[in-house]
């Protein structure tokens, strides 16, 4: 995820530019970068961290009114002044500026260095500038459009060529629309970034190419078909915007996951193989050791029975606050894997260190690239799943679980075993059934009405729902201040079903494993002591539904992935409840959202 912008028209390109990024600033923040075109030819600025860095490098420089800029979340190279957009061919001719992930950018480098083309940054994105250089022979357009025919994965790109008056972009899962003014025009990520300039938009559609000029914009398939898109006035203000119309960034992050999981897998599942850079020698350890925090933690508990079962390797999980201080037993047969969103967690960090000292391989699970705790471990797995602005982690902990997932098969291929092709199938439809989750939202807001005054909850699961469950009660506590408590379903009779009454909501996760029918006379005896069951189901759930007095209905997935379809509605319902309490959703009392103290 990252923000773009560009301009032609008669203004100074620096200042609609400039206003631009920091509008979409919300998008990622890591470097930014600009580059100005006229009939001399490009010249480019550009700066590590916010826009604001990238603003005290451009001193003067008021005479273009044409240029690209780009604020950057990095997925592939370290937040770097030579890894920040724009992207330059070999001749330095053209420049480009790109959102999302080429996939398959190390076969298409490959065979562009072999032609004598040179890179310089460590980005996924450098490949399109030097493939549209290889096809351009005087006509722009056409060079554009063959190289995008080559890229695979997620983008939105623009691109200028120096000495031309022309914008040239196209978009492929990647947003991107057009602003149109008087004489003047805006490509940008999203309306926020014209929104001060214009309400004239377009909202591009995948694979639609676009030529803008002075005399106007032609719209076309990458097949050369010229098409028609709707002028829309935008009534929306800046925040609604920026929430993409959503009430919270919680909501909008909930609703966004079918793109951040395939993002998370998107390159990483290739012809039945996993495909990631971890440096892990085949033989050279016994034991997987994880740490982490809150919700992350949850995540390593699913990656405990994940990698257990698939891997058959030992998997052993520790708070990350506890790790650091007792003395754990770690040798160099120890892969030691840390978990966080930020990666700048504190307590991460420091057991990360404890675990190095002791001489174990270092692994880290981590969205945010270029972080301490990247910068920290010998190699590891990027979620790819944008910035997380709401406090409580949502999206995250789902590319988390992938991520985990796509790191269990792994370990099982560096074993020779073969993979489950339908679970690597299953893996890459997994947005597909998310998307058919979050379709159920509306019947989740209306039951959480029912529910906006309890004071307890209880969230009761087995097997890989149990940490579901965990990940559940906390995400319903931290936004709702609900007082709400996760358990292995069949551990309640040892203590928690002391609580239950008529007033206790008990939430069960009953889609179908190996325990569902022992789920079954869990809860029966929430039944009888008058509990309201809430139960989330896949399956012919006629005797849940004689027991259950409400049902969110889930699809069928493989066993393995369930917990993530399972904790879409958890996410939900703690979502609506905490709306219908009338919080603060994004900004729960006491919580920060990246815990750097101890
Ligand atoms: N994959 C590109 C990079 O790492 C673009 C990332 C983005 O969308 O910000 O630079």
């Amino acid at each position: 995820m990252c923000g773009i912008i560009a301009y032609l028209g008669t203004r100074p390109a620096k200042e609609v530019l400039l206003a631009g990024l920091a509008k979409l600033e919300y998008r990622g923040y890591d470097s930014a970068g600009l580059c100005f075109s006229d009939k001399n030819g490009l010249l480019s600025f550009k700066a590590v961290g916010p826009v604001k860095n990238l603003v005290k490098t451009i001193e003067g420089n008021d005479k273009y009114s044409l240029g690209i800029a780009h604020t950057r979340w990095a997925t592939h190279g370290e937040p770097s002044e030579i890894n920040a957009h724009p992207h330059f061919d070999c001749q330095h001719k053209i420049a480009i500026v790109h959102n999302g992930i080429i996939e398959n950018h190390n076969a298409l480098k490959e065979m562009l260095i072999k032609e004598g083309h040179k890179f310089v940054s460590a980005t996924d994105s450098e490949v399109i500038a030097h493939l549209i250089e290889k096809f351009d022979e005087g006509n722009l357009e056409s060079a554009f459009i063959k190289a995008i025919n080559l890229l695979q994965g997620s983008f939105a790109v623009v691109a200028i060529q120096a000495g031309s008056r022309r914008l040239l972009a196209t978009r492929r899962s990647s947003p991107l629309i057009i602003g149109v003014g008087k004489e003047e025009f805006f490509i940008a990520s999203d309306v926020p970034a014209v929104l001060a300039y214009t309400n004239q938009v377009i909202y591009l559609q995948d694979n639609d190419f676009v030529s803008i000029d002075d005399s106007g914009y032609k719209i076309k398939t990458l097949a050369g078909k010229e098409i028609k898109r709707e002028l829309e006035g935008v009534q929306m203000n800046l925040e609604e915007i920026e929430k993409g119309g959503f009430k919270h960034f919680m909501l909008k992050e909930i609703m966004e996951q079918p793109i951040t999981l395939a993002q998370t897998i998107a390159g990483r599942v290739v012809n039945d193989k996993i495909k990631i850079s971890l440096q892990i020698i085949p033989g050279s350890f016994d034991r997987i050791v994880m740490a982490a925090c809150g919700t992350s933690w949850h995540s390593a508990l699913i990656g405990k029975y994940l990698i257990e079962e698939i891997a058959g390797v030992r998997v052993e999980v520790d708070y990350a606050s506890e790790f650091r201080y007792r003395q754990p037993l770690i040798s160099s047969r120890d892969i030691f894997l840390a978990i966080s969103q930020s990666g700048e967690t504190a307590d991460t960090l420091a057991a990360l260190r404890e675990a190095k000292a002791g001489g174990a391989q270092t692994a880290a699970l981590v969205n945010i690239v270029g972080s301490t705790l990247a910068r920290e471990v010998d190699s590891g797995i990027y979620l790819h799943a944008g910035p997380e602005i709401g406090v409580a982690s949502t999206k995250a902990f789902s590319s988390q679980i992938a991520g985990l997932l796509i790191f269990a098969l792994y370990l099982r291929q560096l074993s020779g075993a073969s993979l489950d092709k339908g679970l690597l199938m299953e893996l890459k439809n997994l947005p597909k059934a998310v998307e058919a989750v979050l379709a159920g939202a509306d019947k989740i807001a209306s039951l959480a009405q029912q529910f906006k005054k309890t004071n307890n909850f209880l969230f009761l699961g087995r097997g890989l729902n149990f940490p579901v469950a965990l990940e559940g009660a906390l995400k319903l506590k931290e936004i709702s201040y609900i007082h709400a408590e996760g358990y292995p379903a069949a551990e309640i009779k040892h203590g928690p079903i002391a609580l239950i009454d008529e007033d206790m909501p008990v939430l069960f996760i009953a889609t179908k494993n190996l325990l569902s029918d022992k789920i079954l006379s869990n809860m029966a005896e929430v039944k009888a002591r008058q509990g309201k069951i809430i139960a989330v189901v896949d399956r012919d759930f006629q005797d849940i539904a004689a027991l259950a007095d409400h049902l969110l209905v889930v699809p069928s997935v493989h066993p393995l992935l369930a917990p993530i379809i399972n904790n879409i509605p958890l996410q939900l319902l703690a979502y609506y409840i905490a709306d219908a309490r009338g919080l603060d959703v994004d900004r729960p009392r006491n919580l920060a959202k990246s815990v750097t103290v101890e």
